[in-house]
């Protein structure tokens, strides 16, 4: 018998009734003799609604003050449904206690709204498995150095939970969400897609950080450190099919290439609507540019990822790039004020309308002519491709954003992920 980590996403625990049905689910694996920890996210639409009444009643505003405060506020929808999680399971005859981040407690830094886990405190959660307990923790929070509560940033539950299991060398960690598994693109967005049995460790954290919600990015870089092995799988399978089917069911996240059963040059194909592209047009084109410009933006702690220069005409040239949507504002009023006046040029436009979406595959190493395939299905359906970024797994275009899901669509089909896997 195992230590076995379940995490339930916000769908799964969006009702009493669901509550009561992962109870069932718990309950089934407890009573089969394996050692539960169970890591709840808040109830569907609860983390939004809260951040929603934040944002009414300080607009716009990002102190660190204030953040704290979010963070405070965000974290409490993940402590009602440990409470209820705990009391549903207590109602299953089973012995079950609930815990927040603080009191586990669960260490992170103290980047209020994307703070980092740094240490688990795994005693108090091992004594409590040994009297028998199901221990309920809390997704997406934690504590700070000074006993500040934070959290992880949206979709951090997964975290939580891969960074529980690997403090406490589970056997394995099983992320039950509202899909059946990982699919080659988001079922929601492409209904062919095809659900993955496997998919390398390497692949879904591409695609994770390529926009793919279904693992949220730091969860899959938690298994691949510590190695932790990692499921996604339904929780709206029938609560009482056979343990066994229940293990094998979802997707695998695998570390090992050889284990790869689907050798697809592309695996799959990821895209989001996060980013912003800023261009400043004629800026000298003489050594030290890019530094003046990006490191002003490196400097305040904004992150950027797509980047392009043109060619030059006339010693001048355009320079391009992409922030996260939420730093957009901040960033182009930081390159107005302190970086533009040194540049000589004060023409700077910025596209909040764009998208970035991504093919993935290891496949694609072994490979030629994946990239230009990519762009002849989209020059295809007449989408005009404004950035491209290339890394060994995955090649990503930004485009405009109502193209995206048709991109999307014409890509899938191209790379036949429709297709059974050979
Ligand atoms: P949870 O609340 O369980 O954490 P999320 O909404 O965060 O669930 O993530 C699950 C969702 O991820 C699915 O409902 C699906 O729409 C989306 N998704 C995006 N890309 C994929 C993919 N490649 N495979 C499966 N689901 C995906
Ligand atoms: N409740 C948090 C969110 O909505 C964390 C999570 O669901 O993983 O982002
Ligand atoms: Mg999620």
């Amino acid at each position: 018998m195992a230590l076995i980590v379940h995490k339930y996403g916000g769908t799964s625990m969006g009702s009493t009734e669901r509550i009561r049905n992962v109870a069932k689910r718990v309950a089934k694996w407890a009573r089969a003799g394996h050692q539960m920890v169970v890591v709840p996210s808040a109830m569907s639409g609860e983390t939004n609604r809260l951040l929603g009444l934040a944002r009414e009643l300080a607009p716009g505003s990002t102190t660190s003050a204030l953040q704290r405060e979010f963070d405070m506020l965000a974290s409490t929808g993940e402590q009602v449904s440990v409470g209820l999680l705990a009391i549903a399971l207590q109602a299953e005859g089973l012995g079950a206690v609930s815990y927040a981040g603080w009191q586990v407690p669960i260490r992170t830094n103290n980047a209020y709204t994307k703070a980092r886990i740094e240490s688990i405190d795994d005693q108090k959660v091992r004594a409590d498995l040994a009297a028998g307990k199901v221990v309920i923790i809390t997704g997406f929070q934690g504590v700070d150095g000074d006993g500040h509560v934070t959290t992880l940033g949206r979709g951090g539950s997964d975290t939580s939970a891969v960074a529980v299991a690997a403090a406490l060398k589970a056997a394995e960690c099983l992320i039950y969400t509202d899909v059946d598994g990982v699919y080659t693109t988001d079922p929601r967005v492409v209904p062919e897609a095809r659900r993955l049995h496997t998919v390398s460790f390497e692949e879904m954290l591409e695609m994770a950080s390529m926009g793919s919600k279904v693992l949220q990015i730091r969860s899959v870089e938690f298994a691949g450190k510590y190695k932790v092995p990692l499921r996604v799988l339904s929780s709206f399978t029938p609560w009482d099919i056979p343990i066994e089917d229940e293990a094998r069911s979802g997707t695998l996240i695998t570390f090992e290439e050889d284990e790869q059963m689907e050798q697809a040059v592309v695996s799959g194909i990821a895209f989001n609507r996060d980013e912003a592209k800023i261009s400043i047009l004629g800026v000298p084109d003489k050594p030290g540019i890019a530094y003046t410009i990006l490191g002003a933006v490196a400097e305040a702690n904004i992150e950027v990822d797509v980047i392009i220069q043109n060619i030059s005409k006339d010693g001048r040239t355009d320079f391009s790039f992409t922030v996260h949507r939420n730093d957009y504002a901040r960033t182009v009023d930081l390159l107005k004020t302190q970086v533009l006046p040194s540049l000589g040029t004060d023409r700077i436009e910025g596209d909040t309308r764009i998208c970035k979406v991504s093919i993935v595959g290891i496949g694609m190493r072994s490979h030629v002519g994946i990239a230009a395939k990519m762009f002849r299905a989209l020059s295809e359906e007449g989408i005009n491709i404004q950035m491209i970024s290339t890394s060994e797994i995955k090649t990503s275009v930004v485009l405009d954003e109502k193209y995206m899901e048709l991109a999307v669509r014409a890509l899938h089909r191209a790379f036949d992920l429709d297709q059974p896997a050979a």
